[in-house]
């Protein structure tokens, strides 16, 4: 077989752990298998090279952000392939460019393009183990790029595709995908299979398992995939094609999300155009709004609200901000401290009165909710920040497994 392994900060955030990482990839070898591996920064690591960045200046240059934060993930395929090449394997470190993991120029969250594995694949029939940096790519100039945060997952997954590999595994810190954070919630539960589309959910609305572009390419491309721990030997959890009896379990997942920030423009004459005017020059600035809400007209003034990611919310509020004298708004608050709790299952589909069950949990709870949105599989609620692991307990507790 031929399987790609990729291995998370925290599964080789030290040297023990790294030469336990170069046995288990031995082991692999040693049962028959080609294998590439695919490996992030030591954990911290990249927070602590964005964090020097942010000291020499409050806007870092973002081509530069990328030669300095794809560092972390140079160091670690070094000492992975020498921990290798200690035990006697023939093993050799590859980054970005050298494989040709072409991507767009999007310093900080670039897209993969093309990958050329061709290099890639002769060493591994050639009896070599590859280990390839994960999160780096390289533009159409030449440039380093990066894929966004979590993106080493994406790395994994995408050359799986390229290589029309068996299987992509993706040892993490936890033993599978849980119906909940399992540093949240106790009652959590490790999932054996999950679909594409509820994966997708889970990670677009907080849960970081999975960055979302790798469920995108595990989906377009087939490559089956297994969330799994490093430290066990356990089976994790399978991305699976939707099968028949999923529709059954209402909800497979609830998830929280503490990135959201929401403003607020009030008091503005209601007349038409006013959206487009207000979220016209925010998509021009590629700034993602998600959820929105218009309040009811009162005497032909009313308020808007939406969210925006919290790296996004000084740029939003600048936009807002001038754009808010011409729409003849009174002013434009903002509150960092909301987050946005969801739960996600295809059984919402084909089950009515979630949605219902869903406040009714909240507001035994006393929590308020202060803006909804809903798609097929999901819903989503913003609330007050203190409350996002209660919520979660709660919403586990009521759809998940129910306490007696
Ligand atoms: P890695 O460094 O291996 O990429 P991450 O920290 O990116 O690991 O992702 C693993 C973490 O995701 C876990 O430690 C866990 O706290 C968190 N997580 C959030 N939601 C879930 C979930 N539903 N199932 C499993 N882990 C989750
Ligand atoms: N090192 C990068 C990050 O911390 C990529 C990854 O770990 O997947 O986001
Ligand atoms: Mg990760």
């Amino acid at each position: 077989m031929l399987i790609i392994q990729k291995y998370g900060g925290t599964s080789v955030g030290s040297i023990e752990r790294i030469k336990g990482v170069a046995k288990r990839v031995a082991a692999t070898k040693d049962a028959g298998h080609q294998v590439a591996v695919v490996v992030s920064a030591m954990s911290g690591e990249t927070n602590r090279l964005l964090g020097l960045a942010k000291e020499v200046t409050s806007r870092p240059d973002e081509r530069e952000s990328d030669v300095l934060v794809s560092t972390g993930e140079q160091v670690s395929v070094a000492l992975l392939a020498m921990a290798l090449k200690d035990m006697g394997y023939p093993a050799f470190s590859m980054l970005g460019h050298q494989v040709q993991i072409e991507t767009d120029s999007a310093f900080g969250r670039a897209r993969i393009k093309n990958i050329n594995a061709d290099r890639l694949l002769s060493a591994l029939r050639d009896g070599h183990i590859v280990v390839v940096a994960g999160f780096q790519g390289v533009d159409a100039e030449d440039n380093i790029t990066t894929l966004g945060r979590g993106g080493s997952d994406t790395t994994a997954v995408a050359l799986a595709a390229a290589t029309r590999a068996d299987v992509c595994e993706i040892y993490t810190d936890v033993d599978g995908v849980y119906s909940a954070d399992p540093r949240i919630c106790p009652h959590a539960k490790k999932l054996s299979r999950i679909s594409h589309d509820e994966m997708l959910e889970l990670a677009s609305l907080g849960a970081k398992v999975l960055q979302i572009r790798s469920v995108e390419f595990a989906k377009r491309y087939q490559v089956p995939v297994h969330v799994r721990s490093s430290f066990s030997l356990d089976e994790g959890t399978w991305l699976v094609h939707e099968e028949p009896n999923m529709e059954d379990v209402i909800v497979s997942g609830v998830t929280s999300d503490l990135d959201q920030v929401k403003i607020t423009v009030q008091h503005v004459p209601d007349r038409p155009g006013l959206a487009a005017k207000l979220f016209g020059p925010i998509a021009a600035e590629n700034i993602v709004v998600d959820m929105i809400i218009q309040n009811a007209s009162a005497e032909g003034y009313t308020d808007l609200t939406f969210t925006v990611p919290k790296g996004d919310a000084q740029k939003a509020l600048a936009t807002v901000g001038a754009a808010a004298p011409e729409l003849g708004a009174k002013g434009v608050v903002s509150d960092t401290g909301v987050a946005k709790v969801s739960i996600v299952g295809l059984g919402m589909r084909s089950h009515a009165g979630v949605a219902a069950r869903m406040f009714d949990a909240l507001s035994r709870e006393g929590i308020n909710i202060q803006m909804i949105s809903t798609s097929e599989i999901k819903i989503s609620v913003v609330i007050d920040a203190k409350y996002t692991e209660l919520a979660v307990r709660v919403l586990h507790d009521t759809f998940v497994t129910p306490v007696e």
